[in-house]
This record gives C-alpha cells, structure tokens and sequence, in this order.
C-alpha cells in the first residue's frame, strides 16, 4: 500500500502498489497513479462528473424558471386582454353569470320597449326594441365566449404552471 493525494480534492489516498487506476472517494474523480522517478503522484483523468452535472442542473433550472416567468407573463397580457369594463368604468375578468345578468336586462328592455312601441306608434318604430334586443343578445354570445376563453386560458396558465414547478423542484432534487 501507498500513501497517495487525490490530485481532485487533496484528500489523503491509500493505493494498493501495483494499482493504475481509482475513483476518489471524495471527489469521485477518477485519477491515474503516476510512477515518477522521484515520487509517485496521481493525475484526474476525468473531471469532475458530479459537479458538471450539477452545473446542467443549475442550468436547466434557470431555465425552467424563465419559461415559468414567460408563462406567467403571457396568461398576464392574454388576462388584460380579456377583461370586461364594468358599469362604473372598474375592469372585471368576464365571467358567464355576469355576461347573462348583463345581457339579459338589455335583451328583455328591448322587447319591452317593441312591445310598447308597437302598442302606441305605426311603422317601424317597434324595430329599435328588437334592435335593442339583438344587441343584448350579441353581448351575451361575445361575453360568454370571452369568459369561456378566460377560462380556458386560465386552468392552463395554471396547468403549465403547476408542471414547470414540479420539473423545477425535480431538478433541484437530484
Ligand atoms: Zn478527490
């Protein structure tokens, strides 16, 4: 046996004589035992695996944490994008009751209002209710479409989220 240093890490070695080549305990370098005339001396042969993983790693969670950062940030513009004014001017995610309450006012106010116009006037008069109406009920299809995309984005903002998250601790993990 002979005492060796890990040309790695530095740590102490014991080396059976006629060894070439090991693996430190330590480091996990694999190191080559050198013969020199004056002394006998190891040589990494092979960096360090562990820390370049590590490295990877690192790198791959950086960037997972800028997809998460990217996702984050195109559900935040699709989000604005999607956001109905309400009546006092305040901006609200669409949801599909709120599109119905809405909507059903105008559609109803509209026939109410034909009724009455056709009731008490000639000509075409009682076609502004039904027009009234028809705006209603275009308010309601393009709010419940809304609040259905918003939906949708949503539970997939949250989705690609929550998958990023697990790659992330994952990676940190290993
Ligand atoms: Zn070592």
């Amino acid at each position: 046996m002979i005492k060796l240093c890990c040309n790695g890490c530095g740590s102490d070695l014991q080396v059976g004589d006629d060894v070439r080549f090991l693996t430190c305990n330590y480091c996990h370098s694999k190191l080559e035992v050198v013969r020199d005339v004056t002394a006998t001396h190891t040589r990494v042969l092979e960096k360090l695996e562990r820390a370049t993983d590590r490295i990877a790693g690192n790198l791959k969670v950086i960037e997972l944490q800028n997809d998460l950062e990217r996702v984050d940030r195109e559900w935040e513009a699709r989000r604005q994008s999607l956001l109905v004014r309400g009546q006092n001017g305040g901006l609200y995610e669409p949801s599909a009751i709120g599109s119905v309450i809405g909507s059903l006012a105008a559609i109803l106010g509209g026939i109410v209002l034909a009724l009455f116009l056709s009731n008490n006037t000639v000509g075409y008069f009682p076609l502004f209710g039904l027009l009234f109406s028809c705006i209603g009920f275009m308010n309601l299809v393009s709010g419940l479409s809304k609040s259905s995309a918003f939906r949708d984005g949503r539970s997939r903002h949250r989705q690609q989220r929550e998958q990023l998250i697990g790659e992330i601790e994952r990676e940190r993990r290993r």
